[in-house]
């Protein structure tokens, strides 16, 4: 037997006793070791998600041990250290032949279509195996810190997307734990200058580490802060990291000409549109672009600049939690009195 968070239903999380599940022929059982909390576990805690059935198990930044394999799993083996990308591609559609996985007609994904890390052990199904979403931890990583793997995935894709370059100035709209790994993607491209903003003093204050410039919007005039800091051309990337649709607005008049604008956090589905002056994009030859997750490659690399102490990877680790305490743990996710929280099941 082993135990797992079952979400039963909207705000109903409990912790069950199971029958460890068997890995069919592809797939592969894991051990969780370490899942940290993540704000759209939040928003499925509350509010559902279309992809999810009821029950599930919810948890989609994860790592762990392999327990065992099916028989036609060929590249790997029981003790392997492995961390999971969540968003799992089918590897046969246009998308996916172009290498855009995160794109993928039949995108599906662990912790909604399938059960995921918030428990002690977890199957990878087989299409996962097969699309490369299972990745070997470098031996000098802890579990907790190949979790992490996959948000700082989304980050590499988003600034790719955005095109962050040697020399830029980007500025970061929300300082939670994303924010804070696209201020030190962004140092690791090489920008001149990385601006991290939020309405938060508390999340600015934890986002100290980064090395970023950070400003209060509540107390200072963003528009005018970043005119300053740019000698008036504005930021040449801006990456709104906060699902809140002013922010969307205010951005189009924070960035430079010719320059990029990433809408990495989504809006409600209810409430999903923005007033924006399309006007500064027409004179300015600006760029809008979004983001959506990541492919397994992009977790990978995130792997390795990790293992190559590119990121101050332990700094985002404001707490490490039983599986017995997720529901307060999910509670001090969503006031943001933590960067992350890492749950050991
Ligand atoms: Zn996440
Ligand atoms: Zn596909």
């Amino acid at each position: 037997m082993a135990k797992a968070a079952l979400l039963v239903n909207v705000e109903n999380l409990k912790i069950v006793e199971r029958d460890i599940p068997r890995p069919d022929t592809g797939e592969i059982l894991i051990r969780v070791k370490s899942c940290a909390i993540c704000g759209t576990d939040i928003k499925v805690f509350h509010h559902g998600h279309k992809h999810i059935v009821f029950p599930r198990i919810t948890g989609h930044e994860l790592s762990g041990v392999i327990e065992e394999t099916g028989p036609a799993v060929k590249k790997f083996k029981p003790g392997d250290k492995v961390a999971v990308a969540p968003a799992i591609p089918c590897g046969e559609c246009y998308y996916c032949r172009r290498g855009w996985q995160s794109m993928c007609d039949n995108l599906k994904a662990i912790g909604y279509h399938f059960d995921g890390g918030f428990a002690q052990y977890m199957i990878v199904p087989e299409v996962a195996v097969r699309n490369g979403c299972v990745n070997l931890v470098p031996d000098n990583l802890s579990f907790d810190e190949a979790a992490l793997a996959e948000p700082l995935a989304c980050v590499i894709n988003g600034q790719q997307l955005s095109r962050v370059e040697m020399g830029d100035t980007v500025l970061i709209l929300g300082a939670g734990p994303i924010g804070c790994l696209h201020a030190e993607l962004a140092k690791n491209i090489g920008a001149s200058k990385v601006i991290l903003a939020d309405v938060v003093q508390n999340r600015l204050d934890m986002a100290g580490f980064t090395g970023a410039i950070r400003v209060n919007t509540k107390q200072t005039d963003l528009k005018k802060f970043v005119a300053e800091q740019t000698d008036g051309r504005m930021a040449d990337r801006v990456i709104v990291a906060v699902g809140v649709p002013e922010a969307q607005e205010q951005s189009l008049e924070l960035v430079s000409k010719r320059g990029s604008v990433n809408f990495f956090g989504g809006l409600p589905k209810e409430s999903p549109f923005a007033r924006i002056n399309t006007n500064i994009l027409h004179y300015g030859e600006s760029f809008v672009t979004g983001t959506h997750g990541s492919t397994p490659l992009h977790n990978r690399m995130a792997l390795d600049f990790i293992a190559a102490g590119k990121f101050q990877i332990r700094n985002y680790i404001s707490k490490k939690i039983p599986l017995e305490q997720i529901v307060e743990g999910l509670k001090e996710v969503e006031e943001r009195k933590v960067v992350k929280i890492i749950v050991n099941p």
